[in-house]
């Protein structure tokens, strides 16, 4: 690519953090946050979303709305990427476990935040795509793998944190048993083609689990593993 298109997706990407930080105020009375941190802004600001998705989405791969990445399969826009990573609370060196590859996109910002990303995908195509893109961009430490995230990864449990960017109806019990004591699982909850509502659940020292509801939200459902019928 030539340095006039790289130097203009670097001012969309710019632009991209401006709007996430506007939608982030504008639902703080939701959420309870008025900014992001700055590490999950910076890791934003530095992954090639353009490169993640479809040729023919990307021209609008900056914009702050959902795109399609074919197959059926819709990825949320960033700032609900920005939200739900800031949720998860990565430190350098953390475990993290992703159900729903999609474009790899989300993989790419956990790993900038120096996490060992494991990362799960139902759809083979789609799996398949994401890691060649990924490997493609450097991303060679994210590990990626055709399954169904609704077993989870035990060979590779426990884990800090776990995301879920598609929504079953309830938590997978699998999720939260392979989360570490004090880790936090990050997920939409709700119906196909219903209210759905972005939650935080926190495993605590002592074993106990608590949900805090974070925003209500539209994710694809989440398939298999008896998640929900198709
Ligand atoms: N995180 C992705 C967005 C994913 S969209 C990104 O950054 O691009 C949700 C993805 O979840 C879809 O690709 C869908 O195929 C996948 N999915 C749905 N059910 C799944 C399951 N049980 N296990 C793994 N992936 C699943």
């Amino acid at each position: 690519m030539d340095a006039e298109a790289q130097e203009r997706y670097a001012a969309q990407r710019q632009l991209m953090i401006e709007e996430i930080a506007r939608t982030t105020r504008e639902t703080a009375r939701e959420t309870g946050r008025t900014a992001l941190s700055d590490r999950v802004m910076q890791a934003l600001a530095r992954v090639p979303r353009h490169r993640l998705v479809p040729a023919a989405e990307e021209a609008d791969a900056y914009r702050n709305r959902p795109l399609s990445i074919g197959l059926g399969q819709t990825i949320s826009q960033p700032f609900i990427v920005a939200l739900m990573t800031d949720l998860l609370e990565v430190k350098p060196g953390h475990s993290v476990l992703e159900i729903g590859t999609g474009s790899g996109y989300q993989a790419a910002v956990l790993a900038e935040l120096g996490a060992k990303v494991h990362t799960i995908e139902i759809v083979e195509p789609l799996g398949r795509e994401a890691a060649n893109r990924l490997k493609a961009l450097g991303y060679s430490g994210i590990e990626t793998r055709i399954g169904d995230g609704f077993l989870g990864w035990p060979e590779r449990a426990p884990f800090d944190s776990i995301i879920v960017t598609a929504a079953p109806a309830d938590v997978p019990p699998e999720l939260t048993r392979q989360l570490k004591l004090g880790g936090r699982l990050v997920i939409p909850l709700g119906p196909e083609s219903g209210a759905q509502t972005l939650y935080v659940i926190e495993k605590r020292l002592d074993g106990g689990v608590v949900r805090r509801p974070v925003l209500a939200v539209r994710f694809v459902p989440l398939t298999g593993g008896g998640a929900r019928p198709q």
